[in-house]
């Protein structure tokens, strides 16, 4: 796998390389991730890129949390000033979405498994963003009255996809939510096509 991808990162006609995860078991992710060139990195999971993205430099961003900062922003949705509650800390949605919250000017808090009173924190938020994979975990009791929602979750239940937030209350009390399907999910590969554009252009450049 090493030495296919060494070739796509040496071969000029191709700009962008995507490694599908889940990989099987016995082959490290880490390694096989950080043997992409970080100029095509277009998931823009590489620690060169992570790293650009933490010092407010340019690189490849994250495309999931890349695309809701394009939602929010295309929906006129202010962000300065306001407070914004990430339930999830992983490396590819929660700790980027932080990040890129927070480089907007938003007071961030990022909540986990192990955050007390989730319910409480949640409930803070101007702008929540749920990324945690347990379907419709946050309902009522989380979604401050008026708050913008963004259910990045993807379970499947029953064979239907639903997202972490209940949708009805989200619908209820929500000023604007992203609804599951059809939310953040296009929006993250249209995000990946952006990013291989970029690299692209990166290129000739
Ligand atoms: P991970 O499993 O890597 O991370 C989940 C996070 O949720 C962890 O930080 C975990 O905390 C936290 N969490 C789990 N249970 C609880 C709980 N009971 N209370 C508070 N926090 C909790 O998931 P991902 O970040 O990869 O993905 C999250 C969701 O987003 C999934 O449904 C996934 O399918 C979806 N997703 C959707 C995408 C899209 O394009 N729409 C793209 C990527 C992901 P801790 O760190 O303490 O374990």
């Amino acid at each position: 796998m090493l030495t296919i991808i060494d070739g796509l990162n040496k071969d000029p006609n191709v700009h962008g390389i995507l490694v599908q995860l889940p990989l099987p078991p016995q082959v490290d992710a880490g390694l096989v991730l950080d043997s992409v060139s970080p100029e095509k990195d277009v998931d823009g999971f590489h620690p060169v890129n992570s790293g650009k993205l933490l010092a407010g430099a340019p690189g490849l961003r994250p495309c999931t949390p890349s695309g809701v900062m394009e939602l929010l922003r295309r929906y006129e949705i202010p962000i300065a000033g306001r407070k914004a509650v990430i339930v999830g800390r992983s490396d590819i949605v929660g700790k980027p979405m932080a990040i890129l919250l927070l480089a907007a000017n938003a007071t961030v808090t990022i909540c986990h498994s192990r955050t007390s009173n989730l319910a409480e924190e949640c409930r803070r938020a101007d702008i929540l963003v749920a990324a945690i994979g347990r379907a419709e975990m946050l309902g009522e009791d989380y979604i401050q009255p008026g708050a913008v929602v963004i259910d990045v979750g993807m379970n499947r239940v029953d064979g239907r996809l639903t997202g972490d937030v209940d949708p009805e209350a989200m619908a209820r009390l929500s000023s604007a939510y992203t609804p599951v399907p059809g939310g953040v999910g296009p929006l993250t590969i249209a995000m990946l096509m952006s990013n291989t554009v970029q690299a692209a252009e990166g290129r000739r450049s």
